[in-house]
């Protein structure tokens, strides 16, 4: 069987291409993970996700155990058949999605306990029972249990819940056990603080784990202050795993993240934006309610292949949109992912070719042009 494995093909800079081998296929590496939170990539079917370039799937735990529960998708034979996706699944722990969405009750050095947000029913998450979660739910890459520690925060509170994180990576790695072809990310927190950053990699690195994230980002900071952040950061964790930015972002977020080291991403971003009529091209951000697309029949970018281009009007998908059709999420979903898995295969090629500086200028130099000019 296949284990799993990390093989870096080339650098460029700081920017690096390669693939993470599974037993359930390749990882084209950087990568962009789109995000199945309810057990689905919302507006599109499992085919048309991996039409669009995706090799990995994100699964949110803290919203699987309330609803069906992590029992009733393994009964019913693990998360990759039940939502019909065979290619590899990464689960993050629940523990950031606690802290934002659930009623917390309290929180200790065991875990935390919390109230459901669907019904209010009462919770427990540790990082055993986080493994057992991801278990159950035949995750391939399973993410330790941690505590996203907000932003701002002091330096000292910064750095007790930093250890107590790595006190919970321990014991996460201890109930993940010997599981062949399946994989545990540890994660590294310390907010802004280098030295904190460098002993959370160091406590990391002592446990040892198969990939790396950087956590504790992307949570209101502001780009710049990733940026310092990740200016240090990935270099703290071994060259030879791979390293995820959890929860990034923004395409130039993305190109950013590759140019500091960064090999894998997820955000909610593409999908969620294509069901509130917010589009991603290659000249930026533009939104599908304005009037000025009305009578337009133009694609949304005439150089994209995703079929809500090659087929349909801005026009068009400015009626839909306004209308509430459910196929203006299913076709700005799909080209917003499209256009995400795109760049990647964009910042692979060159990675490859040595070229990702040249590729970086023209990116922002297509983006500073701007959308189409009007009719
Ligand atoms: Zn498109």
């Amino acid at each position: 069987m296949t284990q799993f494995s990390f093989d870096l093909h080339n650098t460029d800079g700081k920017a690096r291409t390669g693939i993470i081998h599974t037993p359930r296929g390749d990882i084209r590496t950087p990568a962009f993970m789109p995000v199945g939170t309810a057990a689905t990539v919302k507006a599109m079917l499992p085919e048309n996700v991996r039409a669009t370039g995706a090799d990995i799937l994100l699964g949110n735990t803290y919203h699987l155990m309330l609803r069906p529960s992590a029992e009733r998708i393994a009964n019913l034979g693990g998360l990759h058949k039940f939502m019909n996706w065979e290619r590899p699944i990464l689960t993050d722990s629940g523990g950031f999605q606690v802290m934002s969405l659930s009623d917390l009750r309290k929180m200790s050095e065991q875990g935390v306990t919390f109230k459901s947000h669907i019904d209010g029913s009462l919770h427990e998450i540790t990082p055993e029972r986080s493994m057992e979660i991801q278990r159950l739910l035949g995750s391939d890459i399973v993410m330790c249990f941690d505590e996203c520690t907000p932003h701002p925060a002091p330096e000292d509170v910064a750095q007790k819940s930093m250890r107590m994180s790595m006190r919970w990576a321990q014991r996460s790695r201890d109930a993940f056990g010997d599981r062949p072809g399946h994989a545990i990310f540890g994660i590294q927190q310390g907010s802004v603080f280098k030295d904190q950053r460098e002993e959370s990699a160091e406590a990391l690195k002592a446990i040892g784990f198969e990939g790396y994230a950087v956590g504790g980002l992307a949570v209101g900071e502001g780009q710049e202050t990733m940026f310092q952040v990740l200016d240090y950061a990935p270099d703290m964790l071994p060259a030879d795993k791979p390293r995820y930015l959890m929860g990034v972002g923004k395409p130039d977020d993305l190109v950013g993240g590759v140019k500091r080291g960064i090999d894998m991403f997820d955000c909610v971003l593409p999908s969620r934006s294509g069901r509130t009529g917010q589009i991603f091209t290659r000249h930026g951000v533009l939104n599908i309610k304005n009037a000025r697309h009305k009578d337009d029949p133009r694609p949304l970018d005439e150089s994209c292949t995703c079929p809500a281009c090659r087929s349909y009007s801005r026009a068009y998908l400015h009626h839909v949109f306004k209308a509430q059709e459910i196929i203006a999420s299913m076709l700005m979903t799909w080209h917003n992912l499209h256009y995400y898995q795109e760049l990647m295969a964009g910042m692979r090629d060159a990675i490859a070719a040595g070229t990702f500086d040249h590729f970086k200028s023209q990116f922002h130099a297509q983006r500073a042009q701007g959308d189409i000019e009007p009719l």
